[in-house]
């Protein structure tokens, strides 16, 4: 079998047979490569390179660019970008720029059911779209043998449309499935029987609003940042939906209490309370849609009342300040000298169904027990700084919010899912924050930049590797696309000897913590690892420095053990639970006891980084049953500002995501691949010149797109077991195939 020359490596490893650019060859121009009105340079030791913009914006697939420069494939973004062309296919992988502004004429019924009839005819080329990820998953769920699950992963910086394209693929998801039977359902058996048949649609759909106005706030970065993560499971009997079921990860819950300058607390405060009375139209109009979505969602009246009057609760704890002692100067108590204060904590304390009392001792004083398991002896001490009170009201007010939000996730699920045996398979879309570095990293960013490192992982090992190893067995050695393999990441941030393991032994340990010295140990423990490594500048030495395969970042010590701990003082969780409100004392108030692992109740403290970790073995458990699809959101600029493509910006994106390794491991790899049983069976009329000619077509149809002596592959090649075609070349044989016939 005749092997073709050409190979698909990386500019780094280009080959000595292929001659670099002969200078008499150089354009007298600076090499360019259009974008929009203006010109990238092409880096020098690049060859000169000159893609002509309209084959830049012609080409919705990265894998088919002539040339696979960084420069290139920005420049096809960019210019694409430009021209309002969203949505660029990087092989399997959809590219996703964010628009920026209003295009609502993208996700009409109309655009919906033109894609759905596209997946439907069965055709290979689909159009760069959101919708076509979704058809396509939803397609492979419903029609291939065996109803194999299905997710769809969604990543990208935060303000780079993920939650948006997750929702613009809910909404064609629901919108797909017509004919929809009643399903009742246990343990609200009969529920729906009264229902409209397109009711459980509605239903999934309306678990959005909710979820944002509880979950999502303004950020200097996105004006609506969902500050948790999201699986949201559509569940499938069969080929028809029947409900659905949400996870959500690591609520940003200090947010309740501390938010950065010009970031606004979660939406539902502006809402509910504020937006009445201040007469802010946007947050009006997103209150009726809340309101609108309870009532679909079956929140009965009472219901949505004693979550408002929560959320009230948690304003009022907002006002309640605390004063030094006249007498004892060394003990702090509620300010209930100042009038605004004392009305705040009686408005509370009715809102929640507690004593006042009782909510003053829990704010401000401290149980402390000395002594070894056998004999306790337990000391009530006033706190003696101001501090240690604003700590305790806000260790209430997190855990208040934390614990309302899983509360609605819950309901919502109890009012979307489908009873177990009504369904058997699922798809997923998983809207998780993407990678983070900050001027200042705390545990929230290492949780975020561990659960990248995972998914990276995962995207490594059912893509990159995998296809790596194909193309090694079908005997293409001189394939050599180099990839990140980021396991030494992962297990330097997740294993026995390691960052989480480290920090999670230090809040075990009955001192105080000492997050300095936990830092020191933790740089000093992996510096082999070549992972992690102590800050190199002497200004800023307290914390560590962790290489994740999109950069490193620096966390600082300051913080890090504290909210990893998260502790709840004893008697503020046992205050709860003293409320005259069932709703307030019932709300499952606390799990930091509960094992993750295990699921049992234990004594030992379970961190946050244990319980995000757990949280995310369960979700790598998932997506390990389910054929993956991603959609990688790319920011235009950090501004958010529309038609202006920043190219340094989206470049770093791209590294961050994979999607440069993405594109030359599939361009190298040739995505249609056909056994030699297949081949003859439908192109046997083919003699060997002929195979030799198509190959020849092949190569010239090629040459015709890019500049003379320019060529990178050519688009077919023949493996041990099977032949591996690009696109076009199925495309020149299929119309050979027409025309022999
Ligand atoms: P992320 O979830 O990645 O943080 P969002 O999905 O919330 O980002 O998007 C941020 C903002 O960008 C949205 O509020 C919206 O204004 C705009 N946006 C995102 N995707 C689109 C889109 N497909 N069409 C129009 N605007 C969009
Ligand atoms: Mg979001």
């Amino acid at each position: 079998m005749e092997q073709n020359e050409g190979s698909h490596l990386t500019p780094q490893k280009r080959p000595k047979k292929i001659p670099p650019p002969v200078p008499k060859k150089r354009p007298k121009s600076a090499p360019t490569v259009g974008i929009g009105n203006g010109t990238v340079q092409v880096d020098e030791p690049n060859p000169i390179l000159s893609v002509p913009k309209e084959v830049l914006v012609s080409c919705d697939d990265l894998t088919r660019l002539p040339v696979l420069y960084d420069d290139v494939v920005l420049g096809c973004i960019a210019s694409r970008y430009q021209q309002n062309l969203f949505y660029t296919w990087a092989g399997p992988t959809l590219v996703a720029t964010n628009p920026c502004r209003p295009v609502p004429h993208l996700y009409t019924p109309k655009e919906i059911h033109h894609h759905h009839n596209q997946v439907k005819s069965g055709i290979d080329r689909r159009d760069a779209h959101i919708f076509s990820v979704a058809g396509l998953a939803h397609h492979r769920l419903t029609h291939d043998l065996g109803f194999i699950n299905q997710a769809i992963l969604v990543s990208g910086e935060s303000g780079a449309g993920k939650t948006e394209s997750a929702r613009y693929m809910l909404e064609y998801l629901s919108n797909i499935e017509t004919n929809f039977p009643l399903v009742p359902r246990s343990p609200l058996k009969g529920v729906w029987e009264d229902k409209q048949p397109q009711d459980i649609q509605e239903r999934i759909l309306a678990s959005n609003p909710i979820l944002e106005a509880f979950g999502n706030a303004a950020t200097l970065r996105n004006h609506n940042s969902s500050r948790f993560g999201k699986l949201i499971r559509l569940q499938y009997g069969g080929r028809q939906l029947r409900g659905a079921e949400i996870d959500t990860y690591l609520l940003e819950k200090t947010r309740v209490t501390h938010q950065t300058e010009n970031e606004r607390n979660f939406h539902i405060f502006y809402q509910f309370v504020i937006a009445p009375k201040g007469n802010l139209d946007s947050d009006l109009a997103s209150l009726r849609e809340t309101l609108h979505a309870f009532k679909q969602l079956d929140f009965s009246m009472s219901h949505q009342k004693q979550i408002f009057q929560l959320v009230m609760a948690l304003l009022h704890l907002g006002n309640v300040n605390f004063s030094q002692d006249k007498e004892n100067h060394n003990s702090w108590t509620v300010d209930r000298h100042n009038a605004e204060c004392l009305k705040s904590l009686e408005s509370a304390c009715e809102l929640l169904g507690l004593e006042e009392d009782k909510l003053v001792d829990a704010l401000t004083i401290r149980t402390i027990s000395v002594g070894t398991a056998r004999r306790v002896s337990v000391f009530h001490k006033p706190c003696e700084t101001e501090a240690q009170c604003v700590e305790r009201r806000d260790a209430l007010m997190q855990l208040i919010y934390a614990s309302l939000f899983s509360h609605i996730v819950t309901y919502i699920n109890t009012q979307v899912s489908a009873h177990r045996n009504l369904w058997s398979h699922f798809l997923g879309v998983l809207d998780v924050y993407g990678f983070e570095t900050f001027d200042q990293n705390s545990l929230e960013q290492l949780c975020i930049n561990y659960a990248n490192e995972r998914l990276q992982q995962e995207f490594m090992y059912r893509y990159l590797a995998a296809e790596h190893q194909v193309l090694k067995e079908e005997g293409f050695l001189d394939v050599d696309v180099p990839y990140t393999d980021n396991t030494d990441c992962v297990v330097a941030l997740d294993s026995n000897i390691s960052v989480f393991a480290i920090l999670n032994e230090e809040c075990q340990l009955k001192r105080a913590l000492k997050e300095d010295e936990a830092c020191d140990r933790v740089c000093k423990a992996l510096e082999d690892t070549g992972v992690v490594h102590a800050p190199s500048s002497p200004k800023r030495k307290a914390g560590f420095v962790v290489r994740h395969y999109a950069g490193p970042v620096k966390y600082d010590a300051k913080g890090l053990l504290h909210k990893n701990k998260d502790e709840v003082p004893l008697e503020v969780r046992g205050l709860l639970a003293s409320s005259s409100q069932d709703f307030v004392g019932g709300l499952v108030f606390d799990t930091s006891d509960v094992d993750p692992e295990s699921g049992r109740r234990t004594t030992r403290k379970v961190t946050t980084l244990a319980k995000f970790k757990a949280s995310l073995d369960t979700l790598m458990r998932t997506l390990a049953r389910c054929d993956l699809h991603y959609v990688r959101c790319l920011k235009p600029n950090a501004g958010s500002l529309p038609g202006q493509p920043d190219t340094g910006y989206i470049l770093h994106q791209l590294r961050a995501c994979g999607v440069i390794e993405t594109v030359r491991i599939s361009q190298a790899g040739y995505p249609v691949r056909i056994s030699y049983e297949d081949f003859i069976s439908r192109y046997g009329w083919l003699k060997e010149e002929d195979a030799v000619d198509v190959s020849k077509e092949i190569a010239k149809s090629m040459l015709g797109t890019t500049q003379e002596g320019h060529i990178d592959s050519v688009k077919c090649r023949f493996g041990r077991t099977r032949i591996f075609l690009s696109e076009s070349a199925l495309h020149t044989l299929e119309a050979v195939r027409e025309l022999k016939r």
